[in-house]
């Protein structure tokens, strides 16, 4: 018997490259390839790359150069390294990859790791391997399921992917281009996939895609489903526990996605919802297809229905041609909503889309200064929220053990960390857990007999905003 080759994937970016690192772990399982945590013993090492953050592909070539050199030493060992890129800089820059670094023996774009195995023979014999083209066909019908022992290994949280590209056009985003149009798995495949995690000792599941509530499968019925009737659908699967979902346009929140979080108690009360700036003027520079008004009635509908809900969202800080009040008014649109959490991040130009023309900058230092401020003001809102979870008694999902020795780590509904010292016997259970203390970002405590209400919204007026 052959041993089995070794697979190493590097992977960026967000939850939807996790999810399909996974899979072409998955797909490649077939072919003898185990999974390992280091690269220079690896057989094939995949990126999977991310063109959202900045200077995405001098990132990639810079791993590259770093790959080169674990090629020519594997090479002087007698063993051969394939190198390949996978993700949105592979799809995006394809053909300068293969020109800029003859190190890459493969690349191929998000919707092609079903042909991963193909184009690796293609590699061997013809020396190098390209797909970036959209397929016809769908790749989650053509990639293997994970194995029992996977999902296991894996742990008892696991993304689901129902809806992959996006109708959006923000002009400063990429993922139109490189994840195509908006694209809906059916519903019964997808209801398959959650059964087998379930049955494998998943207890949480998130639903993702680029603009996850544009879904709209084929239902069981024949009709299009939307994200809200899927969900009434998911929380039936037996063993899921906690069914999210993310991420989500403000435009796409329809009344059964509301509905969904007024019946369901087992759907998260905790929404990702990208707002990325405050100010109108921006927004629809951004192409965003929404106003402030809108947003915050959006956060409104959702408020109405379930009063313990909380939101994260994204912000970009220095869009071309953002003054200090339209930073202002997205100061004034944190300090109101109040996040548990958000992402923020300085504007740089992606190529190719209509906002990398826009030639009326902020300067480096305004957006250093800005960026600095927001944090500043979400960082407080974040501590403020885990700060009243002090003295409450919350549900915990435990997950694993934690790096202390005999502690075990979950997630509230609101994916603060938490700790308990407690058997491993706990992982895969949510149970009631006494908050004593804060550190940090996790919480820490001792599991108790029953679970109290303890969301706390933090109020505008207890938020400084910077000055
Ligand atoms: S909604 Fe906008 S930011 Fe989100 S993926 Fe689509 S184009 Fe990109």
């Amino acid at each position: 018997m052959k041993p089995p080759r070794k697979l190493h994937i590097k992977s960026y970016g967000c939850q939807m490259n996790v999810y399909d690192a996974q899979r072409m772990v998955d797909a490649l399982a077939g072919e003898g390839f185990v999974e390992t945590a280091h690269a220079d013993v690896a057989d094939l090492v995949i990126l999977n790359t991310c063109h959202i953050r900045e200077k995405a592909s001098e990132k990639v070539y810079s791993e590259l150069g770093r790959l080169r050199a674990a090629k020519q030493e594997a090479a002087r060992n007698g063993r051969e390294m394939k190198i390949a890129v996978a993700g949105c800089v592979a799809q995006a820059e394809g053909e300068e990859i293969i020109r800029r670094a003859p190190v890459v023996d493969v690349v191929v774009g998000p919707q092609s790791y079903h042909h991963l195995p193909q184009l690796l023979q293609r590699a061997t014999h013809e020396g190098r391997a390209i797909e970036t083209e959209f397929p016809a066909e769908d790749k989650f019908v053509y990639l293997p399921q994970p194995k029992p022992d996977a999902i296991r290994a894996r742990g008892i949280s696991a993304f689901v992917t129902v809806q992959e590209g996006c109708d959006k056009f923000c002009t400063f985003c990429v993922v139109p281009y490189t994840r195509g149009t908006e694209v809906s798995r059916p519903v019964a495949r997808i209801v398959d996939d959650v059964k087998r995690l379930a049955d494998n000792g998943v207890r949480e599941i998130t639903v993702i895609g680029q603009n996850v509530n544009a879904y709209h499968g084929e239902g069981v019925d024949g009709r299009s489903w939307t994200l809200g009737r899927l969900l009434h659908r998911l929380a039936e699967v037996p063993g899921i526990v906690r069914p999210r979902y993310s991420t989500s346009h403000p435009s796409d929140v329809d009344e059964t996605l509301i509905a969904a979080h007024r019946d369901l108690p087992v759907l998260m009360p905790f929404v990702h919802l990208p707002v990325q700036s405050g100010s109108d003027r921006i927004l629809a520079a951004m192409n965003r297809k929404h106003t402030v008004h809108d947003y915050r009635n959006v956060i409104d509908r959702f408020r109405a229905v379930r009063q313990d809900i909380a939101f994260s969202s994204d912000f970009i800080v220095g869009f071309p041609g953002e003054t200090e009040e339209d930073f202002s008014a997205t100061l004034a649109l944190v300090a109101q909503i109040g996040y548990a959490a958000a992402y923020s991040f300085k504007y740089s130009p992606r190529p190719g889309t209509p906002a990398a023309e826009i030639r009326e900058t902020v300067s480096a230092t305004d957006m250093d200064e800005r960026l600095a401020r927001l944090q500043e003001l979400i960082d407080s809102q974040q501590t403020a929220i885990n700060r009243a979870a002090i003295g409450s008694t919350i549900d915990v999902l435990f997950e694993r053990a934690a790096r202390n020795a005999g502690q075990i780590v979950g997630r509230t509904a609101y994916l603060q960390p938490a700790h308990v010292m407690a058997p491993p016997d706990i992982i895969g259970q949510v149970l009631p857990v006494r908050i004593d203390s804060l550190e940090r970002y996790s919480l820490l405590g001792e599991l108790a007999p029953s679970a109290s209400a303890h969301f706390s919204r933090p109020e505008s007026s207890q938020i400084t905003i910077g000055a």
